[in-house]
């Protein structure tokens, strides 16, 4: 079986959690190797400050305080995206309001946001699906006019970049995730980057049990103290010493994905041009990290045979997110702004590729190989 996903590995990570826990002796959170993750992605994504998180889903609840969601605000989002996108928002007291997905990437349609706000609004999510950025200047000119603040769930966009900007630096503040799903890896983990000098402090009390814990480790109070509410979102540095591993090849991991994915669109661009197969597009000045190759079929029927024949053929694929806005807490927490043109349509037709760092040439070509069967008989 060719699966759908294989953790990334690149070979170091045992040498630095060795590290961690026969050398520094610190595998409780904040450790050295916390540090230098954190120093690594304030670096590479140009952003003041990020903190190491628990999971992407953490990053996404902490996000949810930080912009200070209280009970009956609203917060625009996409209804096409993972659980934990609204959930983190949910748990803060919000009421989800979502917006449809544009057809070519689809990632929230800035088109359609304005018409979704209210005098309730306080926040929209931009979830860069696939890894490709939503139009962020659009985005933040409407956060900007109607004082809202922006939280961009990237956690699939690590390493890709809008117009130049990383994903994750461009909104007030920025989530990513390191499950072994996504393109870089603790495991379970995350980061919350953000990019709002005036939610720093607020940012470490939150994430240390609601004490001024940071503040006194660094010499700026003379004892700490329970300052806010707050929960536990420090990972073990054993984690933080695996993802090191892992981001040390950040570009080799990149530059492998790419390259796969740059083979599927090759393979499967005629069946595109005949119209037969909808594949993934990057709009202008956006640079995606390869963290998905997907395929779109004429329709649900068609996907569900789709996925079954690569089945059938060794191939592991699947298809991705039942809606929100029609699941059963979604039909809870939320409603759907404006009409859902594009968001389930597009959803049945979508099925996800294997797509992992080391994906082998010759495995890829099978899947290639399978889908042009599928197809053979079909135009
Ligand atoms: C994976 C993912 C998350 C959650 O990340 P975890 O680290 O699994 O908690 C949130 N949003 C999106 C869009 C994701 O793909």
């Amino acid at each position: 079986m060719i699966n759908f996903n294989v953790p990334p590995v690149v070979g170091n990570e045992m040498g630095y959690v060795r590290q961690a826990v026969e050398d520094n002796r610190k595998i409780s959170g904040d450790g050295p190797f916390t540090k230098k993750c954190e120093q690594w992605m304030c670096d590479r994504f140009s952003t003041p400050k990020v903190l190491l998180t628990t999971s992407g889903t953490s990053a996404l609840e902490m996000a949810a305080w930080l912009c200070d969601i209280k009970p009956g605000d609203e917060v625009i989002l996409p209804s096409f995206t993972f659980s934990s996108t609204a959930t983190s928002f949910v748990l803060a007291g919000a009421k989800l309001v979502f917006v449809d997905v544009r057809p070519d990437t689809m990632n929230i349609d800035e088109s359609k946001i304005e018409a979704a706000i209210t005098d309730k609004t306080k926040a929209i999510v931009a979830v860069h699906y696939a890894g490709v950025a939503c139009e962020m200047d659009t985005i933040m000119d409407i956060a900007q006019r109607y004082g809202l603040r922006v939280v961009e769930d990237a956690a699939q966009g690590v390493m890709s970049t809008y117009h130049g900007k990383a994903l994750g630096s461009i909104g007030d503040l920025g989530c990513f995730s390191f499950h072994e799903t996504k393109n870089y890896s603790m495991g379970e983990g995350g980061a919350i980057l953000i990019n709002d000098p005036q939610l720093f402090e607020r940012a470490e009390i939150i994430r240390e049990k609601g004490t001024n814990r940071s503040r006194f480790l660094r010499g700026q109070v003379d004892k700490y103290t329970w300052v806010d509410w707050g929960s536990s979102y420090l990972p073990s540095d054993i984690n933080a010493a695996y993802l090191w591993g892992q981001l040390q090849c950040a570009d080799e991991i990149n530059e492998n994905r790419l390259a796969s994915w740059d083979a599927y669109k090759r393979a499967l661009q005629p069946l595109a041009d005949v119209g037969v197969l909808g594949i993934p597009t990057s709009p202008e000045g956006c640079k995606h990290n390869a963290h998905m190759f997907y395929v779109k079929a004429a329709d649900l029927g068609e996907r569900t045979a789709l996925i079954a024949f690569l089945k059938e053929r060794g191939v592991q694929s699947t298809f991705h997110y039942v809606p929100l806005h029609s699941s059963p807490a979604g039909l809870r927490f939320g409603r759907f702004s404006g009409e859902d043109v594009y968001t389930t349509r597009e959803s049945n037709r979508l099925a996800r590729l294997p797509m992992y760092y080391g994906l082998k040439p010759c495995d890829l070509n099978t899947v290639v190989e399978a889908i042009h069967a599928f197809y053979a008989g079909r135009y």
